[in-house]
C-alpha cells in the first residue's frame, strides 16, 4: 500500500515571537527609567500625512505605550523646505530627552532624504541609516545599530533555533532600508548571501538554490511554486496592499506552504518584529 505524507511547514510567528522579547525589553526600559530619571524617548519625524506611514507610527506608538517608553511624534506639512525639515532634527538632536530618532520613510519627491538623515546624531539613530552607522554594520561591528526590519529577521530566525552561519541566503530587493542592510546582516552572521532584484535576469534559478529565501521587493506574488523546492525557509518582509485592503506579503503563501519548511506570514510575521527591533535599538542607543 502506498501512503502519500503531507509535509506541513513550520509559521515562524511574529506576534508569538515578539513576545517571547518582551520581558527583556521591558526590564531595559525601567533599567534606564531608574537610572536617568526619564522615560526612554524616540522622536519620529513624519512629512505629510501618507495613510502606510500614518498606520506605521500608529504602531510605534502603541508598542512604545505597552513598554513604557515614549513617542515624541513631529508631523511636519507635506511643502515642508528641506532647510527646515533638517532644523527639526538638529532640534532634536540638541534635545536632552530625546534618545532616538527616526525619519519616518518615504518623503516627498523634493526632499533628498540621504541629507536629512545624515543630519541625524549618528548617537541618535535608531534606524541605523547615517552614512556613519552604515559604514558600522557594513563592517560588521559587533554593537552597530542595524536598521530596524533586518534585527527584526535575525531576531524571528534566533528565535526559532534558526542559524544563518554556513547557509546560502538569496535576498530579493536591494534598498537601502531593507535588502541592503538584511544581506549584510546575514553575512555578517556567516551565510553566503546572493541578492537579487528587478533586473535579475532569472530569479527562480536563483531561489531555488537557496537554504533561506529573504523577499524584501514588495510585489505580492513575485515568489511563486516555481521559485522554491523542498526543505526551504521563507521570511516574507514584503507588504502590500490589495484592492480590498487585505496585507499580503511577496509570497505565494497557499502556492508554497505544502513545498517548504517554514515561512513567516503576512501580516504577523516580520512586521511586528520590525517595531520590536526598533525599540531594542532605542534602549541600546
Ligand atoms: P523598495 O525601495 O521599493 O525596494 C524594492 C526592491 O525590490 C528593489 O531593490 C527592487 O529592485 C526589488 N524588486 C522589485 N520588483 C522585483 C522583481 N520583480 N524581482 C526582483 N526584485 C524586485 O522597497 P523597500 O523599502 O525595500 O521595501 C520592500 C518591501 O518591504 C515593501 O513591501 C515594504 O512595504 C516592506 N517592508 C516591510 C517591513 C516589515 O517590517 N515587514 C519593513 C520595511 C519595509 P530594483 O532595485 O532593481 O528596483
Amino acid at each position: 500500500m502506498l501512503f502519500v505524507v503531507k509535509m506541513q511547514s513550520i509559521i515562524l510567528d511574529g506576534r508569538k515571537a515578539r513576545e517571547a522579547f518582551m520581558p527583556q525589553l521591558v526590564e531595559k526600559v525601567k533599567a534606564f527609567s531608574s537610572v536617568s530619571g526619564n522615560v526612554p524617548t524616540l522622536a519620529i519625524i513624519q512629512v505629510g500625512a501618507r495613510a502606510d506611514s500614518d498606520s506605521y507610527v500608529r504602531a510605534k506608538k502603541a508598542f512604545a505605550e505597552r513598554i513604557g517608553a515614549a513617542v515624541k511624534h513631529m508631523q511636519a506639512d507635506e511643502n515642508i523646505s528641506e532647510t527646515d525639515l533638517i532644523g527639526i532634527v538638529r532640534e532634536c538632536n540638541a534635545e536632552h530627552d530625546i534618545q532616538g530618532i527616526i525619519v519616518q520613510l518615504p518623503l516627498p519627491a523634493h526632499i533628498d532624504k540621504d541629507a536629512v538623515i545624515d543630519a541625524i546624531d549618528p548617537k541618535k539613530d535608531a534606524d541605523g541609516l547615517t552614512a556613519a552607522n552604515i559604514r558600522r554594520w557594513l563592517g560588521g561591528e559587533k554593537d552597530a545599530i542595524f536598521p530596524a526590519t533586518a534585527r527584526g529577521v535575525s531576531e524571528i530566525m534566533a528565535h526559532y533555533g534558526m542559524k544563518l552561519f554556513g547557509k546560502k541566503v538569496v535576498v530579493i530587493g536591494r534598498s537601502m532600508l531593507v535588502g541592503k542592510p538584511v544581506a549584510a546582516m546575514c553575512l555578517n552572521e556567516g551565510a553566503t548571501v546572493t541578492i537579487c532584484h528587478s533586473k535579475t535576469a532569472d530569479l527562480a534559478d536563483e531561489t531555488k538554490t537557496a537554504d533561506i529565501i529573504i523577499s524584501a521587493a514588495g510585489k505580492p506574488g513575485l515568489v511563486g511554486k516555481e521559485h522554491v523546492r523542498r526543505g526551504q525557509v521563507i521570511i516574507d518582509v514584503g507588504i502590500s496592499k490589495t484592492a480590498d485592503g487585505k496585507l499580503v506579503g511577496d509570497v505565494d503563501f497557499d502556492a508554497v506552504k505544502d513545498v517548504i519548511a517554514a515561512i513567516t506570514p503576512v501580516p504577523g510575521g516580520v512586521g511586528p518584529m520590525t517595531v520590536l527591533a526598533l525599540f531594542e535599538n532605542l534602549l541600546d542607543l
